[in-house]
């Protein structure tokens, strides 16, 4: 791709851009901007670049001292690789290319392909998306390199990788992201398997960046995730931040710990331990013995939604609730619309939360795999309803899920099935009639 970017704007223009990110300051971002100018070729992606340079016009901002932090404190060879590889082949030209392929194939072409290398995992935590899982299976080196391959044939240049513990193959994901080196590969991890022989390998080949999962402070990480384990993200942070690596944090908020993670003290905590960013999730009761009074109430989830408003406007840190968020992206972004997933046994589903398939990667091409009557059901209902803020089939919108299972006739990918599509429907409406109400209310206050 970078061969792409140098035909379009010429080489020298390139290197000078690469240049100020890898030596210079945030005193270059200007240029840098009017170098983003050029090179975008999406109209949506001028009028971003214009944006943020109105913002950054600010140097007292957050946003401002968010990107001297990128500047100075990301090793040179992860700035240079996350550059070109994010804003340029990811961005910049990788989403035109999704559009043209997506005319193609009549079927979107996503941005972003999550897959799992493995289903193990060297911890047990309460209400894990993939506890249902057989916790056993594991992805080979040829089908991850295959669907990697595939997919930058079609503009996807944003690889995320999750499990399962991701790092229990760790020789593998260095050995994908030199393979790959066009690629951001950026891996959810507990990040308890992070040492410093990995970091330096990480460093080395540059296009690798973490989300790190964490519950809140130690007590509340401690609960969900066993003894010890906010001790060793804090060690893995800090080792992380000290080689200049790329990561961020990876929460999920439930009733127990929502206000403590929009809390300063959490946020502050992060920033300090060196996160660039963080994302939100909130609980997803999925899976046999799930505990629906875990799930955040609808005025938590709204308490959310203000406070990560806040913090984006106040903190140098970019952060995104994933639920909360369906207005910056059109609603959800699963079915392939944007993204989707590939479990370990090469189940291809909508949504990591979304425990159905009609195919298995390891059968088809990843073309073809796009093209599966699921993704088709999905992508025509999307958005699934009119309030942004009600993005999700699953918890916001469940009658949605279950016409979708029927119509294309998938079946489910996890070890405990005996829950049909309509039980597990059922198990949700009294939350999303909830959050409906006040979802709405949100809105038409704001209109
Ligand atoms: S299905 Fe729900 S959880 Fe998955 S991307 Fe869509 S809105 Fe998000």
């Amino acid at each position: 791709m970078i061969n792409l970017v140098n035909n379009i704007i010429g080489e020298k223009i390139v290197e000078q851009g690469i240049k100020y990110i890898v030596n210079g300051t945030e005193e270059k971002l200007p240029f840098l901007l009017n170098i983003a100018e050029k090179v975008a070729v999406d109209p949506v992606h001028k009028q971003n670049v214009q944006s943020v340079r109105k913002v950054l016009q600010d140097k007292d901002s957050n946003w401002y001292q968010f990107s001297k932090r990128l500047f100075r404190e990301i090793h040179p060879n992860i700035k240079r690789k996350m550059a070109v590889n994010f804003f340029l082949n990811a961005s910049l030209l990788g989403v035109p290319r999704q559009k043209e392929m997506a005319e193609k194939l009549g079927v979107s072409v996503p941005w972003a392909i999550l897959i799992d290398p493995t289903e193990k995992c060297n911890l047990n935590c309460t209400g894990c998306w993939a506890g249902d899982y057989q916790r056993a299976r594991d992805l080979d080196f040829e089908t991850l390199d295959r669907v990697i391959t595939e997919g930058e044939e079609l503009g996807i240049y944003f690889t995320v990788v999750s499990g399962g513990e991701p790092l229990i193959r760790k020789d593998d994901l260095i050995k994908l992201a030199e393979k790959h080196p066009d690629q951001v590969i950026h891996i959810f991890t507990n990040g308890t398997l992070i040492d410093e022989d990995f970091v330096r390998e990480v460093v080395r080949v540059g296009n690798i960046a973490f989300a790190i999962s964490i519950e809140g402070l130690e007590e509340s990480t401690d609960e969900r995730r066993g003894k010890g384990v906010f001790k060793k993200v804090m060690e893995a942070m800090d080792l992380l931040r000290e080689h200049g690596c790329l990561f961020g944090f990876s929460a999920t908020y439930t009733r127990k710990n929502t206000e403590e993670i929009a809390s300063d003290e959490f946020i502050d905590l992060m920033i300090e331990k060196g996160c660039t960013f963080g994302w939100l999730f909130t609980y997803i009761p999925i899976g046999k013995d799930v505990d629906l009074e875990l799930m955040a109430t609808p005025e938590q989830r709204a308490f959310m939604f203000e406070n990560v408003c806040r913090i984006r406007n106040e903190k140098p840190i970019f952060v995104v609730d994933f639920w909360n968020d369906g207005g910056s992206s059109n609603g959800c972004i699963a079915g392939g619309r944007r993204y989707f997933h590939i479990n370990a046994a090469g189940d291809v589903e909508p949504c990591a939360f979304v425990h159905y398939a009609t195919c298995n990667i390891k059968d088809v091409s990843l073309s073809e795999a796009l093209q599966n009557p699921l993704f088709k059901a999905y992508q025509k209902r999307q958005p699934f309803n009119k309030n942004l803020r009600r993005p999700c089939p699953l918890i916001d919108n469940p009658d949605a899920m279950v016409e979708m299972i029927k119509e294309s006739n998938a079946k489910p990918t996890q070890l405990t099935c005996d829950e049909t599509v309509e039980e597990f429907a059922e198990k949700l409406q009294k939350y999303a009639d909830e959050w409906g109400k006040v979802a709405d209310e949100l809105v038409s206050e704001v209109e």
